[in-house]
């Protein structure tokens, strides 16, 4: 997805880039993100340099890793980026893109995709209490409730758990 910066004006701009869809931005998993992607970006244009800032929000459709029922996570992230024509105006301690003499868009696919990633949860949970599935006969413990563990405790089991105790 690319937006053009070659008739900006020095100063802010606040552009809604619209709706996308995850093959739009190369996503890698693409499965994750079946609604509309929505990006919208603020840019802050100097003399030499463009400051970005990314915002992307959809409706992601993850799966929990305890029930592992689908559910919907609103998903809202926004990063920032600096663009610099050139090089070697803009201090080291931040990370930027170098963007040739006459360039007429930028690509923000790279940056979507990280926005994507980075912000991903490392555990997905339906909810933060999810019961899970019973290990013994797969029934989803949030909705349904079996008697297996009040009936599997092993004799030998016990024993050693007050040993542990
Ligand atoms: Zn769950
Ligand atoms: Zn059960």
């Amino acid at each position: 997805m690319k937006v053009a910066i070659n008739n900006l004006s020095v100063g802010l701009h606040d552009i809604d880039l619209g709706d996308f869809e995850a093959a739009d931005i190369e996503l890698k998993e693409p499965e994750l993100y079946p609604n509309p992607i929505h990006v919208c970006v603020m840019i802050d244009k100097f003399d030499k340099a463009y400051r970005f800032k990314i915002t992307v929000e959809t409706d992601a459709l993850f799966h929990c890793d305890r029930c592992l029922e689908n559910y919907v996570y609103r998903f809202k992230e926004t990063i920032e980026q600096l663009y610099e024509v050139g090089q070697g105006t803009i201090g080291i301690d931040e990370e930027v893109q170098v963007l040739a003499e006459n360039e007429q868009e930028v690509d923000l696919n790279p940056q979507l995709q990280e926005a994507f990633l980075l912000h991903r949860p490392l555990k997905m949970l339906c909810r933060e209490d999810c019961r899970g599935l019973c290990p013994r006969c797969g029934i989803n413990l949030n909705t349904s409730r079996c008697d297996c563990l009040r009936h599997d405790i092993d004799p030998r089991l016990e024993k050693l758990k007050s040993l542990l105790n």
